[in-house]
């Protein structure tokens, strides 16, 4: 199956998903906390997966399916690997137009050097980029790309792309404990970002089964530092740490509000007081919160901050 969903999305509402590598993954990196397990044999090289006719006719087909209700807010290449390692994604992306619904691509951005692969990009309405490291033996340790790909190369391809990019550009950075949510790794990063321009920036965790044994995600402390971090090199943050709560908006339910808010950013003490102020709650709400472990109280430069705990399970 080409395509799947719609799923709900934080980032991209309601997503039709279309998986353009349908086979055993295949991917240039290798990293220690993907969910479709390790990488047998890295890549660079571009091929033929499926032709653009047939992903175009399968998503054509699914769309006519839905009910108007659950039409997609995006079409989405979100593949079994990395998508851009698809010789056709830039033809599937002009056939896809046709069908009227925006289109997003989500990269592990490494192969940007190449213009034909930056070009192709360039198509799709919205694009994620991956940044995890600031540096190449982080980038090793955590993406532990395809052997002959240089971090400067990757770099250089990322600027490159986030200059010429006219449509949504975003970036996701996952963290993994002890490996690269170093407070430099995280200046570092967001020092890149910064650079790219991005239009928003997401900061992820390990929430499901990971390659490798042992990849852990950060505690919730140091999930709200990579946050104030990226917040105080003015970069547009939100959280991606498992809850994909219906609304992050305010819904008139307290209990529903401070959850959903706290899931995106941390909650500084004196803006969720006003928050409670607002809706004749007391502070007793955050307690039971804190007891249930749905939330964890953090300290950052001299304030408390609440945040969705994510790691209860
Ligand atoms: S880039 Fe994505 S698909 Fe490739 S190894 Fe990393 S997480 Fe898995």
């Amino acid at each position: 199956m080409i395509s799947f969903g719609p799923v709900p999305s934080r980032r991209l509402g309601k997503s039709l998903g279309i998986n353009n590598i349908i086979r055993p993954k295949v991917c240039s990196y290798s990293c220690v906390y993907c969910q479709v397990g390790q990488t047998r044999n890295p890549t660079l090289t571009r091929q033929l997966f499926f032709t653009p006719e047939q992903i175009f006719r399968e998503t054509e087909s699914h769309l006519g399916k839905l009910s108007p209700g659950d039409r997609p807010d995006y079409l989405t290449f979100v593949s079994n690997g990395e998508p851009t390692l698809d010789i056709n994604l830039g033809r599937s992306i002009d056939m896809l137009r046709s069908l009227d619904v925006p289109i997003a691509v989500i990269t592990n951005s490494s192969m940007l050097s190449d213009p034909e692969v930056r070009s192709e990009l360039s198509r799709a309405d919205w694009v994620s980029l991956k940044v995890d490291a600031a540096d190449a033996n982080t980038w090793q340790e955590v993406n532990r790309p395809v052997e002959g790909l240089a971090f400067d190369t990757l770099l250089e391809g990322v600027m490159l792309f986030a200059g010429q990019y006219k449509g949504k550009l975003r970036t996701e950075t996952l963290l993994c404990k002890g490996i690269n949510d170093s407070q430099e790794n995280l200046r570092g990063v967001a020092a890149i970002i910064t650079a790219m321009k991005a239009g928003k920036a997401y900061i992820s965790v390990p929430i499901r089964p990971p390659a490798e044994k042992g990849i852990m995600p950060p505690g919730v402390e140091t999930v709200n530092i990579a946050w104030q971090i990226f917040r105080e090199a003015g970069i547009n943050t939100e959280l991606l740490t498992g809850f994909e709560g219906v609304d992050t908006g305010f819904t008139g339910n307290i209990y529903e509000d401070i959850l959903n808010i706290t899931a995106v950013h941390p909650l500084r003490e004196d803006s969720l007081r006003e928050l409670l102020m607002k809706n004749g709650a007391d502070f007793s709400i955050v307690e039971s919160l804190l007891s249930q472990r749905l939330i964890k109280r953090t300290f950052y430069e001299g304030h408390k901050f609440y945040l969705r705990d994510f790691q209860v399970k």
